[in-house]
């Protein structure tokens, strides 16, 4: 059978609780301080948990984080982009102390277990322009980060109850993609990132990985996405039609990645990366202005990061454009088409909301019929964006 890659780190992190350990502790809850949490740190834990975050084993200490916002690696050297932080609300700091361990909830289940090594304080303003470049509010991450407490917990974390994600057969855990690539004989898997409904730029980004690979892992995010994207769940429905009626099935997969957009581009980019090797891809496409937003990024800033992590683990597969060319008569990008700017319309995930917001026909060049006709049928009962 064939091998896939390793994990980040050498191994998948595994800290869900057996049902028998689970209950066992839940009998003694009352002895706990329980916290609060919202749907993104739940996913988190979970992700922590179940390994899509390997090898990080729990919150970001003092020590990882810091060195994750001054050199992109974890305190042991490994690549890192992207803080991982419990933000412990202000109410609570007085009450928990290192060494304590705290059960978190989400709408009243307890969710996960966190073993508080370290309490500390970040600053918002410096970790923002690290991670994002910037610390302008009309940046939604930014926005998101500045929003939060800056006393953060770290420390290691335990699945107590199986919650949103691992129950969902369209959000399978890395153990559970990484034992179907094998059966499916995969050597060689290309990840696909995308917040988007399926159009042609994406469906050709696509198509020229699956010729150059084993299998494609179409990987949507689930979490917090900013006012105005699609909702995730009508993204999910699109690709299952592309998959069901056009991509040969036995070469794709589809699952959902529960986790936020942070909106940071390149940092954002390799993040990304790193979360697909764990899910088992050797590959991971990295298109125009990956994870980015506004203006606040360079075309092609996702793919120049890339130079400072060789050895990685994950090839990024650092895809340009693409476009449709009235000239060329097909999609192409700049390494494919010789024609000018006027011959060439740019194929956006803006663009594809304006036609659904005015019910202009699109073009086929666009989107595929079938995919748009879906999006109508489903704007006349429901609202395709976040609110
Ligand atoms: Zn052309």
């Amino acid at each position: 059978m064939a091998a896939l890659s390793a994990p980040h780190g050498g191994a998948l992190t595994d800290q869900v609780l057996s049902a028998e350990d689970s209950s066992a502790f839940l009998k003694e809850e009352q002895n706990y301080i329980k916290i609060p949490v919202d749907f993104d740190t739940t996913l988190e834990v979970e992700n922590i948990t179940t390994g899509v975050l390997s090898p990080l084993k729990g919150f970001m200490t003092k020590s990882d984080f810091l060195s994750v916002i001054k050199r992109d690696r974890l305190a042991d050297d490994t690549p890192w982009t992207i803080p991982i932080l419990f933000h412990l609300p202000e109410k609570y700091v007085r009450y928990i102390a290192a060494g304590d361990a705290v059960l978190l909830e989400y709408q009243g289940d307890v969710i996960g277990r966190l073993h508080v090594e370290e309490i500390y304080t970040i600053d918002a303003g410096e970790t923002a322009q690290a991670v994002f470049g910037t610390t302008e509010r009309a940046h939604p991450g930014v926005n998101q980060l500045l929003s939060k407490s800056e006393t953060v917990a770290g420390g290691k974390v335990e699945l107590v109850k199986k919650t949103i994600s691992v129950q969902s057969e369209f959000m399978l855990p890395p153990q559970e993609t990484r034992k179907i690539f094998e059966q499916k004989g995969w050597r060689t898997i290309a990840g696909f990132q995308t917040r988007n409904v399926i159009h042609r730029a994406h469906e050709y980004l696509q198509r020229v990985a699956l010729e150059y690979v084993d299998g494609l892992f179409l990987q949507p995010i689930i979490g917090w996405k900013k006012t105005g994207d699609f909702d995730p769940d009508i993204v999910i429905e699109a690709y299952t039609i592309m998959v069901r009626d056009f991509y040969p099935q036995e070469r794709v997969f589809l699952s959902g990645l529960p986790t936020a957009m942070r909106y940071a581009g390149p940092k954002e980019a390799v993040f990304h990366a790193i979360i697909r090797k764990n899910y088992g891809c050797t590959h991971f496409i990295v298109g125009r202005d990956h994870a980015g937003v506004g203006g606040y990024y360079g075309k092609y800033d996702a793919h120049k990061i890339f130079d400072r992590f060789e050895n990685l683990g994950i090839v990024p597969l650092r895809f340009c454009g693409p476009f449709y060319c009235s000239k060329c008569e097909s999609t192409a990008t700049e390494k494919t088409c010789g024609h000018s700017e006027k011959d060439r319309l740019e194929i956006s995930g803006t663009l594809i909301r304006e036609i659904l917001n005015n019910h202009s026909k699109p073009s086929e060049h666009i989107f595929r019929p079938e995919i748009y006709k879906f999006l109508l049928e489903k704007a006349k009962t429901q609202n395709l964006y976040n609110q």
